[in-house]
C-alpha cells in the first residue's frame, strides 16, 4: 500500500487516485524500465513505497546522461537499487553492435535490441552535416546556422564514451549537425516494389524502448549535446511506423519529453495508412508527416507500392487534411525516381497537379532510387532528377533533390537490410 504522504503526482496526473496510476498498464514484475513511460516508472516506483520524483530521476539518467544500467543511477539510494534489482529491474537500452562507416561520413549501425527474445538487429543511420532544408519538414532544417559536422576520431568499436572528459570536450568542440534515421519494425510488411527492406517481410514491431533508445544509441555515440547539436530525427528507417503506432507514438514522447529533442526537428515517413494518419493528426506532440508518394496516380501508385490498392491517393490525401498544420509547416511528398517508371516530364506536371489539388502545403523530396539487388528498377538517367525538379518549381510546387547518402554501405533511402558489408 503507498503511503499517501510519499505521494506527488507525476506531471498531467494531479488529482488521479493514486490506484489509477497503478492500473494504468503498468508492468509488476521486473523488466527493462527503458522505453516506460513516465507514468510506467511512476508506478514502479510507486510499488517501491518511493516518492514519485524518482520516476523523473529515472527518465533523466537513461534519456538526459544515457545511463546504460541500474549502478549508474547513483542518485537513487544504494537500497533502493539493489532492491529493484534483486525483483528483476534492469536498464537494458539498446546498444550499437556494428557499425559501418561510408565515404560520405554518413555511418549505418545494427542495432541490438533488448526487448525480443530473438537477439535481432534493427538499422539506424547517422547523417552529418546539414540537409539542405530537404528532410521535409519545411521548418527549422533549412537555417544555415550552426558549425559543419567534425568527425570524432576513431570509428568502428562499438563504443560508447560515456565518461566525463569526453562530455567536456563534446560541449567544447563546435556544435554539430546531423539527421538520424531511426527504424521502427524489423522489416515490413507493405512490400514497396522498390524497397531492400521489403525482401525481409515484417518480422517484428519493435517496441517504443527499441525504437528511442536507437537515438540514444547514436546520441550517446557522438557525444551529442541536446539543445546545443541540431539534430534531426526522420522516421524512414526499417519499417512503417504508423503500422506500430503506439510503440512509435511512445517512442516519440520519449524523446520529446524525456530527452529534450525538438519535435520540430522530427518527421515521420507513411506509405498512406489512413487510419495512422487519422490518429496521428489527433496527437498533441507530433513530427511532421511526409507521405511515402512515389507515384502521380493510383495505376501507377499501385504497381510500385501495393498498399495502394486498400487506401487511394485521395484518401491519403483527405487524411492529411485533418492534421492541423503549424505555421510554416508543410506536408513532405517523398518520390523515390525509378529510371523509365515514374521519371517523365508528364510524371511531374502529374505530380505538380495533384500537389495543388490536394489542397495541403507540398513539398516534394526527390530520390533518385538506390540500387540494391534482387530488384528489377534502374536509378534515373542523368538529368532527369533534375529536369523533374525544375519542372515541379515552374509549377510553383517546392522541390528538393535529396542527396544519396551512404550508397556504398546500404545506408541510402530503401536500402537498409541489415546488409553485413
Ligand atoms: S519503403 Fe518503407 S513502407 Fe515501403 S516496404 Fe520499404 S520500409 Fe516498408
Amino acid at each position: 500500500m503507498v503511503e499517501r504522504s510519499a505521494f506527488r503526482y507525476p506531471q498531467g496526473m494531479a488529482g488521479k487516485p493514486p490506484s489509477e496510476l497503478l492500473d494504468a498498464a503498468a508492468p509488476v514484475a521486473g523488466d527493462n524500465l527503458f522505453g516506460l513511460s513516465r507514468q510506467q516508472l511512476t508506478s514502479v516506483m510507486l510499488g517501491f513505497s518511493q516518492p514519485v520524483y524518482r520516476a523523473g530521476q529515472l527518465l533523466d539518467a537513461m534519456y538526459r546522461q544515457r545511463v546504460a544500467s541500474l549502478d549508474e543511477i547513483t542518485v537513487l539510494p544504494r537500497a533502493l537499487r539493489e532492491q529493484m534489482a534483486k525483483s528483476g529491474w534492469r536498464i537494458s537500452p539498446p546498444k550499437i553492435s556494428a557499425a559501418f562507416r561510408s565515404s560520405d561520413g554518413t555511418e549505418r549501425y545494427l542495432v541490438a535490441c533488448p526487448d525480443g527474445p530473438d537477439g535481432q538487429t534493427v538499422e539506424t543511420v547517422w547523417m552529418p552535416g546539414g540537409d539542405g532544408g530537404e528532410i521535409g519538414d519545411g521548418s527549422a532544417d533549412s537555417d544555415s546556422t550552426g558549425s559543419a559536422y567534425e568527425a570524432d576520431g576513431e570509428f568502428g568499436d562499438g563504443s560508447t564514451a560515456a565518461d566525463e572528459p569526453a562530455k567536456k570536450a563534446a560541449s567544447a568542440r563546435p556544435a554539430q549537425r546531423a539527421t538520424i534515421c531511426v527504424s521502427s519494425q524489423i522489416g515490413c510488411a507493405v512490400n514497396c516494389q522498390f524497397c531492400l527492406t521489403a525482401q525481409l517481410g515484417l518480422q517484428r514491431n519493435l517496441t517504443a524502448g527499441e525504437i528511442a533508445g536507437q537515438v540514444i544509441a547514436v546520441l550517446e555515440r557522438h557525444s551529442v549535446v541536446v539543445g546545443r547539436d541540431r539534430i534531426n530525427l526522420v522516421f524512414m528507417g526499417m519499417g512503417e511506423p504508423f503500422l506500430n503506432y503506439e510503440p512509435f507514438m511512445a517512442a516519440v514522447r520519449l524523446l520529446v519529453e524525456e530527452a529534450g529533442l525538438p519535435e520540430s526537428r522530427m518527421t515521420v515517413s507513411t506509405s498512406g495508412i489512413v487510419p495512422g494518419i487519422l490518429r496521428f493528426a489527433q496527437e498533441p506532440v507530433r513530427p511532421h508527416l511526409a507521405i511515402s508518394m512515389n507515384a502521380p496516380n493510383d495505376r501507377l501508385r499501385e504497381e510500385i507500392m501495393p498498399v495502394t490498392r486498400k487506401w487511394k491517393i485521395d484518401d491519403v490525401l483527405r487524411a492529411a487534411a485533418a492534421l492541423r498544420l503549424r505555421p510554416r509547416e508543410y506536408v513532405t511528398f517523398e518520390y523515390v525516381l525509378l529510371g523509365g517508371v515514374n521519371d517523365r516530364q508528364e510524371e511531374a506536371e502529374e505530380l505538380a497537379r495533384l500537389a495543388r489539388r490536394s489542397g495541403l502545403p507540398v513539398k516534394v523530396n526527390l530520390i533518385a532510387w538506390n540500387p540494391g539487388p534482387g530488384i528489377a528498377y534502374a536509378s534515373p538517367q542523368p538529368g532527369n532528377v533534375e529536369a523533374f525538379q525544375r519542372r515541379l518549381i515552374e509549377r510553383g510546387v517546392p522541390a528538393f533533390i535529396r542527396r544519396p547518402r551512404g550508397r556504398d554501405i546500404y545506408a541510402a533511402c530503401g536500402q537498409l537490410k541489415r546488409t553485413l558489408e
